[in-house]
């Protein structure tokens, strides 16, 4: 992104001076949508709108789905500095720059361009595979990702052809209703139906069990954590998991070790580490974990000493689980809790651990980066194989030898593995990878894009159509 740090500085105090009005109070634009722009008291009536909005879409074309993606995206690059307030108010997570990535990132998730029919053809005819809407999605969004998920879904969904509903973490309602009631208003101005997403206004337990139970709902996408997907996949309906990951990371000998360190710290960081697919434990091996923990120490990260780090543990956890209030914080905010002094205000906090501290094992979500110092590069990798639990989710290594990398590639089996990178090239970071907030690795699509929410519909024709 070309913008200065004066001119961000600039933008972020301009932001912070409006008075915004509460989080899910916001008022209607002058946009007359005759019900509440995708919002409703009841998971019902937000499904029973979806489905008749699917009916109608059917009329729409390829196109139009796509005029409605544009007006997704520029409702989102015009209102990214609202967006990513709201979600820091009411979530009290991550920060506000990275925020403001995020959101631009979800904006560039692919829309009907990335839908491909395929043919067949041969001695007794042709046959076409179309991929075609599913109908009504229902959709759960994590409190981590709330209206980037909101965002990049629509844009993913709507490709596809299909309406959704859906039902946000109860701590980011508010910025999801905004979010669902903007997007709604925005295609309503350009031609387009009402109610092509929808959400329920106070999303609970409840209201999922009845979206994952309504048979108006064609097929769940669950965004968030284990105990989420496993519900959607016990629900009967077809489901896409997307859950939990713990990324690990491994340095070799022979990685760019300063390249490594930058690339480690910049990931990590990132919106205060609340997302899945950030870099979560380091392994590295004995012969470059000095030079590895100096190199990061340079890039702005805290090395806080063994005995603080029972403190650290103490504040951020408690029987065997992280502490909520505690995840996504800025990283001085840990240091002041236990009372470390530091000279400017860290990135992240790293330090060293052995294997089985829970800062390895536990999926924090906080700027805390955990280092263990390996044997051997093989050693490292079956680390990193048990720490990341069989999420299949994302593994990173820094190495310049092709046999280790496809040594670990093949052992941790995950769905994003990125190499020399951060891990956010993982979802189209400067990278070739496309974008996405909903990585599916439990049910195995993957980084999901429109297509992913499509079903193969075959046309078949016998006599003939062929030109040879
Ligand atoms: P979560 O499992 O607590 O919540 C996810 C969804 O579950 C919510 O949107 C909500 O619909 C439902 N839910 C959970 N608790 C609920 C409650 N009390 N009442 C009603 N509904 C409830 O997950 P989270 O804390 O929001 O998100 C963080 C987790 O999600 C992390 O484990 C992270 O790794 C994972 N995640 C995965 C992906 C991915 O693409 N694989 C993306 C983002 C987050």
């Amino acid at each position: 992104m070309n913008i200065s740090k004066q001119e961000i500085e600039k933008i972020v105090s301009q932001v912070l001076s409006q008075t915004l009005p509460e989080a899910g109070s916001l008022p209607l634009s002058t946009v007359s949508t005759s019900g509440d722009a995708g919002l409703f008291d009841r998971i019902e009536d937000a499904i029973d709108a979806a489905h008749s909005t699917f009916r109608q879409l059917k009329d729409y074309s390829l196109n139009d789905r796509q005029r409605y993606i544009n007006e997704i995206k520029s409702f989102t690059q015009k209102e990214k500095h609202i967006l990513a307030k709201m979600i820091i108010e009411e979530t009290k997570l991550g920060n506000y720059n990275d925020k403001l990535e995020k959101l631009e990132l979800a904006a560039l998730t692919p829309g009907t361009e990335i839908l491909k029919t395929s043919a067949r053809s041969g001695d007794t005819g042709l046959a076409i595979i179309e991929e075609a809407p599913f109908g009504v999605i229902g959709a759960t969004t994590p409190v981590t990702n709330p209206a980037e998920t909101i965002i990049s879904n629509a844009i993913a969904m709507i490709a596809a052809g299909n309406t959704v509903v859906f039902n946000a973490h109860p701590s980011s309602k508010g910025v999801c209703a905004y979010t669902v009631r903007r997007i709604n208003e925005e295609i309503l101005l350009a031609g387009g139906p009402k109610n092509i997403i929808t959400m329920v206004k106070e999303p609970s337990m409840a209201s999922l069990e009845q979206l994952s139970t309504n048979p108006k709902i064609n097929i769940l996408v669950g965004t968030g954590g284990p105990g989420l997907v496993k519900a959607l996949l016990q629900s009967g309906k077809k489901a896409i998991g997307a859950g939990a990951g713990n990324p690990p990371v491994v340095v070799d000998e022979t990685a760019d070790i300063n390249q490594a360190a930058t690339d480690i710290i910049k990931g990590h960081s990132f919106d205060n580490n609340i997302v899945c697919i950030l870099e979560k434990e380091v392994f590295v091996v004995n012969q470059v974990a000095n030079q590895l923990i100096a190199a990061m120490e340079k890039e702005q990260a805290f090395l806080l000493s063994a005995d603080k780090v029972k403190e650290l543990l103490a504040l951020v956890t408690a029987g065997g689980h992280t502490k909520k209030e505690w995840i996504g914080k800025d990283a001085y905010k840990y240091l002041d809790a236990i009372a470390v002094p530091y000279n400017e205000k860290p990135k992240c906090i790293i330090c060293e651990v052995a294997f089985e501290h829970p800062f390895v094992q536990l999926e924090l979500l906080m700027p805390i980066l955990p280092i263990v110092r390996v044997d051997g590069f093989e050693k490292a990798v079956a680390y990193a194989v048990e720490a990341e639990h069989g999420n299949r989710h994302t593994a990173i290594v820094h190495s310049q030898s092709v046999s280790n990398i496809t040594y670990y590639a093949k052992a941790i089996d995950t769905t994003i593995f990125v190499k020399n990178a951060p891990s956010l090239a993982g979802i189209g970071v400067n990278s070739e990878s496309v974008v996405s907030f909903t990585i599916a690795g439990p049910t195995g699509e993957g980084i999901t894009t429109a297509k992913d929410f499509t079903r193969a519909r075959h046309c078949v024709i016998v006599d003939g159509f062929r030109i040879i």
